[in-house]
């Protein structure tokens, strides 16, 4: 028979024996609550999930590198994750077509959340009314491509980690650390595309892209922009919008114009060679990310990178200069 001191373990042992229990504890957690399905829309969307959300969320994000939103059918497996999903995470503003009016009624039967439209609430209350450019023939569509505005899509941290936090309430604390950190990035990545946008000599301020994804960019980062074929993708460029781009690059001397990545190249090359029979070279400015991210390893993988290579892009191009971030 043992004596009490036999089987008194040491003080390490103690300690020891607490860490497997409440390692024990936390794992019998962790099987119970399994990371809560998401999915986003838009790969914008879905890094903003994962980050907030971390090892607490498992995000599937629809549209991957190349995908145009604007055309987007939902596949058959679509329909198995939305109904799995314990949040829906889409853009809204039109930008997801057909699909966003169905979420949109979706809306009523399980936590959906339209994250630029939540970001536009919130920055009108915070007293950034007219946070929403509004477009199209009778000026009242709203422009979904908040996202080009890094200030801007600052909004959507709020609303997004809130939902979340909705959905995990033990998560909550951990979501709201990583919001705060998240902000911070994004207010310097602003500051510095702000910057390095302004080193391009001021009349070769104009940035020339197929459709019109860079209004916001535009606006917040102030260089000209002109897109030949409107909002969303589904209007063709005429005879006239491709005139009319050529004849602006030529007056002000820009040395280049910019494909997206998930547009057909070929009205660009149309304003080139309108230009050329003007006698005005255009070079090509590189591919810009306007409606989906790039490939996940590559420098446009995510929001920030997508962001940050684009106004490399853009500056490099129209002979400006960027400095490395801070
Ligand atoms: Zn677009």
């Amino acid at each position: 028979m043992r004596t009490w001191r036999q089987i008194r373990p040491g003080l390490l042992g103690l300690a020891l024996l607490g860490v497997v229990v409440s390692a024990a504890a936390v794992d019998g957690q962790a099987a119970e609550r399994r990371p809560a399905e998401v999915v986003a829309t838009t790969g914008m969307i879905g890094d903003l999930a994962e980050r907030l959300g971390g090892e607490c969320f498992a995000v599937h994000t629809l549209m991957g590198p190349g995908v145009d939103p604007h055309q987007y059918r939902p596949a058959a497996q679509d329909v198995g994750r939305f109904q799995r999903a314990e949040l829906i995470l889409y853009n809204g503003f039109g930008l997801e077509g057909q699909l966003g009016s169905v979420l949109g009624r979706l809306g009523s039967m399980m936590p959906t959340l339209a994250v630029a439209e939540e970001a536009a609430e919130a920055a009108n209350s915070a007293g950034h009314a007219g946070a929403v450019i509004r477009a199209g023939d009778e000026g009242s569509a709203p422009d979904p491509h908040l996202w080009m505005d890094v200030g801007l899509w600052r909004s959507a941290i709020d609303p997004v980690a809130s939902q979340l936090g909705a959905v995990r309430p033990d998560c909550r604390d951990a979501i709201a650390t990583r919001a705060a950190v998240l902000e911070q990035r994004f207010s310097a990545l602003d500051q510095w595309i702000r910057q390095a946008v302004r080193s391009i000599p001021e009349p070769r301020r104009v940035l020339v892209t197929a459709h019109d994804a860079f209004a916001y960019y535009g606006r917040a980062y102030a260089i000209d922009v002109r897109g030949i074929q409107g909002v969303s993708t589904t209007a063709e460029a005429g005879v006239a919008d491709i005139r009319d781009t050529a004849a602006l690059l030529v007056e002000r001397d820009v040395p280049a114009i910019f494909i997206e990545s998930t547009i057909n190249p070929r009205t660009v090359q149309a304003v080139r060679s309108a230009a050329a029979s003007d006698g005005h070279e255009i070079a090509l400015g590189g591919r810009l990310y306007g409606d989906a991210l790039g490939e996940a390893d590559g420098p446009a993988g995510d929001y920030l990178g997508m962001m940050r290579t684009n106004t490399r892009r853009i500056v490099e191009a129209l002979g400006g200069r960027v400095v490395d971030e801070g």
